[in-house]
């Protein structure tokens, strides 16, 4: 049964917004998700970072881009994304630990991201103390981004998915896509055994089930592995929480205050991931290892109560660190969207504009180039 221009397979962040992308520009779009909507990378607990800081050179502009969009896109989706404009500093640890190339580095970035029109600048750290009281005296310096933040990755794919169903999107959940074919046109089969098909391309949003899926639709693997990114629930004594979005560029850390005094600390630690679940479980001697981290750059961060540690949310990595974005085949019938390796929540509302805008118009932007699936 021939259901719409595009079949959208995933209902996370980039499911749902390229959906939203899609039908906003004319095409008419199903979203089929095995789960829930948003249940999986763009689900678990806390929030996510929305920063340009660290990013690949590649992604500069696209994370320039979604910075300026994400102020404004929960007015424009009517659905709340849960943004918050903290700020973002990446940290810079003391010449003692680290030498001179701490700066040296962060000096480099800077220069990198204003080059990509970024307004981030370093700062010393008088400045950095005033901004952030709760740094150790460990940390010299940070890149500052007053314009980075945390959002909701729950809120923000629904919020996009009911802007898509209001704007005449089929989006159904609980329906997993089986397998796909090209030939003679894009279709699926799901669980039940029906098919559906696509007058234009199927979109693979399937993250951490993309092999799967390829797999069973007898495709090669594209190079692409799932982890588990490990977060942990803290509150602090005293209720202290660090004031901004930090990371660090030396240590593998990232702390986001969130609501009812509870600090996500987070950054880089994975849980161990059970491919019969689908699912990540909570490593504890990384736990431990994560807290002295976070309590070694924002001491007060030492004391309180660890409330939860979660490693649930799967997700895709590659070996280059960047995406695919890209056709399958060269009758451009099967598009695929993965491979985000930690961070493609925050840059997801620009990817998704410049994705529509090559399903609909046939025309990649030099944007996407990189993210090609052989990369050049
Ligand atoms: C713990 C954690 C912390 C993170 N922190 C940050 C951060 O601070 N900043 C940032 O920018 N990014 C961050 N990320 C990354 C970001 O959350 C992900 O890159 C993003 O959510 C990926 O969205 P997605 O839509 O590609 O994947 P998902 O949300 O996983 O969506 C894919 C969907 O496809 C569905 N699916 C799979 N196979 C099928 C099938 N055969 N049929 C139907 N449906 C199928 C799944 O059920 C799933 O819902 C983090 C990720 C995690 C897990």
């Amino acid at each position: 049964m021939e259901v719409a221009d595009f079949i959208v397979v995933g209902g996370g962040v980039y499911g749902a917004s390229l959906a939203y992308e899609l039908v906003i520009r004319g095409s008419s779009v199903t979203v089929l998700e095995a789960g829930r909507l948003a249940s999986r990378a763009s689900g678990g607990p806390g929030k996510r970072g929305v920063r340009a800081n660290g990013r690949n050179s590649r992604e500069l502009v696209l994370a320039r881009e979604a910075l300026a969009i994400w102020p404004a896109l929960a007015a424009e989706l009517g659905g709340d994304t849960g943004f918050e404009r903290l700020g973002g500093l990446m940290l810079v640890g003391s010449m003692a630990e680290y030498g001179e190339i701490g700066l040296a580095r962060a000096e480099a970035h800077q220069r990198l991201q204003s080059g990509h029109g970024i307004g981030s600048r370093l700062v010393g750290g008088s400045e950095l103390r005033a901004l952030e009281p709760g740094v150790g005296e460990s940390e010299i310096a940070a890149l500052f981004n007053p314009h980075e933040g945390i959002a909701d990755q729950q809120l923000t794919a629904r919020a996009y998915a009911a802007a898509a169903g209001k704007l005449g999107a089929s989006v159904r959940e609980a329906t997993e896509v089986d397998r796909f074919g090209a030939q003679p046109r894009p279709w699926v089969r799901l669980g039940d055994g029906s098919e559906l098909v696509a007058r234009r391309a199927i979109v693979l949003a399937t993250n951490f089930g993309t092999n799967a899926l390829l797999e069973r639709s007898g495709r090669p693997h594209l190079p692409l592995w799932t982890m588990a990114p490990q977060v942990l629930m803290f509150q602090a004594k005293d209720d202290y929480q660090p004031r901004h979005l930090a990371g660090h560029l030396q240590k593998i850390l990232s702390v986001k205050p969130l609501a009812e005094g509870i600090t996500m600390i987070s950054g880089g630690m994975r849980g161990r991931w059970d491919d019969d679940t689908a699912r990540g479980r909570p490593v504890e001697s990384d736990i431990q290892e994560s807290l002295d981290v976070a309590a070694s750059v924002f001491p007060p961060l030492r004391d309180g109560v660890l409330v939860a540690a979660d490693a649930s949310s799967p997700e895709t990595y590659t070996p280059d660190g960047l995406p695919y974005l890209d056709f399958l085949d060269e009758d451009h019938r099967v598009f695929v969207a993965t491979g985000w390796h930690g961070h493609g929540f925050a840059i997801a509302p620009a990817v998704a504009k410049h994705v529509a805008e090559w399903l609909t118009t046939g025309r990649r932007g030099d944007l996407l180039a990189p993210f090609r699936i052989r990369r050049r």
